[in-house]
């Protein structure tokens, strides 16, 4: 029996999948990124749907992630946008992946491989994390072309703060950076199959970065890259609907009565204010709840949201239960997702563990099974 489970609604994926589809246009490839296991929604399941959805390639961070995918069947394309180890780069060239160049050092040692590969180039334009700046275009371009075997098909950038503002000002700053790295490339001749720099982000609100290519993460999962987004989108009048997809469940492993005053969990952090009922549900920090939650966190039983009470163990955690009569050993909790008519959206667990929507998915252990539903 299935004691702590994600369940990813099939629905839910495929509708943001051909929402994003048309929204871009046939014109326009859709990229999802499905890296970190496909932020936390199941690698393989996700990048299964997105391929019968629309998506014409796969963004993933590291060679794993695509050979996990191979492994599986599934044929679309790749893309490796994170480092790829000099010594790994003949393994990602054999699986057929188009790989983010940045450094001369790769460029070389896919030139020594002497077998095609597809890259493309990535280009600094003001995020300051990968990227060659534009004073050193010329030079790269000159050394990818000693290498016969190694083509430039793409070149992308990435944006720093789109979705921090509502103001697009530095990332309009970046996307011209970006077209004068294009104007170089293609004035050296070079004719691009692919130029990409659209984020979740960018992809709804800012249709000047879309160009032929779009690597959307965090909404292809049904969530916004931030309120200031929803709110720049609204403004535009975006129409998209986005689907959340995911809903974490538990079961409930004892019903326990306790005093009032009863002090519960590690540090006794938490005093009951009445005499009551607790529920211990059997997911801790090690599988993705962080700590931080502990007496701030709500879980959904019987319909009903229960606060997080006491610390969140390594494997455990606490929950106040006493206004919901009934609860049984076993029966299902939610800690993200929907259950009856009530829901809590990762957007307020990362509210209420002072982080991001993005953090709260990807950080679930992937050893906790995906099930494909509906
Ligand atoms: C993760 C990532 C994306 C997707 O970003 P979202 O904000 O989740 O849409 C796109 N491009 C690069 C380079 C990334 O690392």
């Amino acid at each position: 029996m299935l004691l702590t489970w994600v369940e990813i609604s099939k629905a839910a994926l495929a509708h943001n999948a051909q929402a994003f589809k048309a929204h871009l246009g046939p014109a326009c490839f859709l990229a999802p990124a499905v890296k970190s296991n496909a932020y936390g929604h199941g690698l393989v399941e996700s990048s299964r749907v997105f391929a019968e959805n629309g998506a014409s390639f796969l963004c993933v961070n590291a060679l794993y992630e695509a050979e996990a995918l191979r492994k599986a069947g599934i044929q679309t394309s790749i893309l490796l946008i994170g480092y790829v180890p000099l010594a790994d780069l003949g393994s990602a060239v054999a699986l057929g992946c188009d790989m983010v160049v940045y450094n001369a050092e790769t460029i070389d040692a896919l030139g020594r491989l002497n077998r095609p590969c597809r890259i493309h180039l990535k280009i600094e334009t003001g995020n300051h994390r990968q990227g060659v700046g534009l004073g050193d275009l010329p030079k790269m371009l000159d050394r990818i072309r000693r290498h016969p075997s190694v083509r430039l098909v793409g070149a992308s950038t990435h944006f720093a703060n789109l979705e921090d503002r509502l103001n697009p000002d530095y990332a309009l700053r970046q996307l011209s950076v970006f077209g004068e790295g294009l104007k170089i490339i293609e004035g050296a001749g070079i004719e691009l199959l692919y130029r990409h720099c659209a984020n979740s982000a960018a992809t709804l609100i800012l249709p000047e970065a879309h160009f032929n290519f779009a690597r959307v993460g965090v909404s292809m999962y049904g969530l916004w890259p931030s309120e200031k987004t929803k709110v720049a989108a609204e403004r535009l009048g975006l129409s998209i609907e986005l689907k959340p997809a995911l809903t974490w469940k538990t079961r409930v492993a004892q019903v326990k009565e306790v005093k009032e005053g009863a002090l519960i969990g590690y540090g006794c952090t938490y005093k009951m204010p009445h005499a009551g009922r607790i529920a211990i549900l059997p997911v801790g920090y090690y599988d993705g709840y962080v700590r931080s939650l502990g007496n701030r966190g709500k879980v959904l039983v019987r319909g009903q949201r229960a606060p997080v009470v006491g610390r969140i163990c390594m494997n455990m955690m606490m929950a106040d239960i006493t206004r919901i009569p009934g609860v049984a050993l076993e029966e299902e909790a939610v800690l993200l997702g929907r259950q009856a008519n009530q829901e809590i959206s990762a957007e307020e667990l990362a509210q209420w563990s002072e982080t991001i929507n993005y953090e709260v998915t990807t950080r679930i252990n992937e050893r906790i099974p995906r099930l494909l539903v509906d």
